[in-house]
């Protein structure tokens, strides 16, 4: 049997906060519990956003809480050809349109349907579900931007994706939840019915970069050997697309364990963007790593004294 591999994989956006604390610890924990690995990957995929200082205190804050990759760190930043080589893939299927829909074309659309009382269906998220180029753009206006050289997002062609996809898996987009109590029990495992159509033409390939979150995610899953995937419930929705990109990769499905969502005072989910508790002003403020396994609901840690 392979040994089971885990990761925690977070994207510098900023600052760890006590969520980051609770994917980290489990992923680790349950390393740990089946003998398995644990893996630290970077999702720095957004070349905007790549600032070498924050990734430097992400890993500082994983260190202290004692959490210290079982292998070299990925990094998606320098493995940019294996998306290029996915993304090709995908394109030998014609699955890729090229989408010159922003999101001022987007919102203008949108409001136009709207007043036509043809209101966009949302997706998991709650956004505009994005149906294609066609629903944003008269095909005339469209050649005429590609043809100007506006810069260029590559959006997956959803039926066409699910059409091929359908022939070599009945349910593409289904997968099973594990049970953390029992990680390499089969028969504890849920089967999830994913609804990938439900996320319409995504993006597959952005602007500035030729990858995207679920592209890189996918690729690097399969690439490390992942069995075992550990996050956010806030991404249970997207593992049908997620399992529909493998699918049409031909990669092999990890198993997965989507957790509860730390939320504040208020209920509102911790994040950054909340302005809502770092690691590192939790360490300022004088708390031990045991106290962060414990604001996170963790018991303590299997084997501390
Ligand atoms: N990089 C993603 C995030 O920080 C998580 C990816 C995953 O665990 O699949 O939200």
């Amino acid at each position: 049997m392979t040994r089971p591999l885990f990761r925690f994989a977070p994207s510098p956006t900023g600052r760890l906060h006590a969520g980051h604390a609770l994917s980290a610890f489990l992923n680790r924990d349950l390393a740990r519990a089946t003998g398995g690995v644990f893996l630290i990957r970077i999702e720095d995929i957004d070349p905007t956003r790549r600032d070498p200082a924050v990734i430097r205190a992400i890993l500082d804050d994983l260190a202290w809480l004692g959490l210290i990759s079982d292998r070299p760190v990925r990094f998606q930043s320098a493995h940019m050809d294996d998306y290029a080589r996915a993304l090709d893939r995908l394109r030998a299927f014609d699955l890729v349109e090229a989408s010159v829909a922003t999101r001022t074309r987007i919102r203008a659309a949108i409001a136009r349907d709207a007043a036509a009382g043809r209101p966009w269906p949302a997706d998991p998220d709650g956004a505009p579900r994005f149906p294609g180029d066609a629903a944003v753009l008269t095909a005339a206006e469209r050649s005429r931007l590609l043809a100007g050289g506006e810069p260029v997002a590559g959006r997956l062609v959803m039926e066409r994706a699910l059409a091929i996809a359908r022939p070599q898996a009945p349910s593409p987009a289904d997968w099973e939840e594990f049970d953390p109590a029992a990680p390499l029990d089969p028969a504890r495992r849920r089967p999830v019915p994913g609804d990938a159509a439900a996320w319409g033409h995504v993006v597959i390939a952005r602007k500035e970069t030729p990858t995207s979150y679920p592209l890189s995610v996918v690729v690097d899953d399969a690439l490390q050997g992942v069995t075992h995937v550990v996050r956010g419930a806030d991404l249970f929705a997207q593992t049908a697309l997620h399992r529909l990109l493998q699918t049409l990769l031909g990669l092999p499905a990890p198993v997965y364990h989507h957790h509860r969502l730390i939320t504040g005072a208020d209920g509102a989910k911790l994040s950054k963007s909340l302005g809502s508790v770092s690691l590192a002003d939790l360490r300022a403020g004088g708390a031990t790593p045991a106290d962060v396994r414990r604001l996170v609901g963790l018991a303590e840690q299997p084997g501390a004294s």
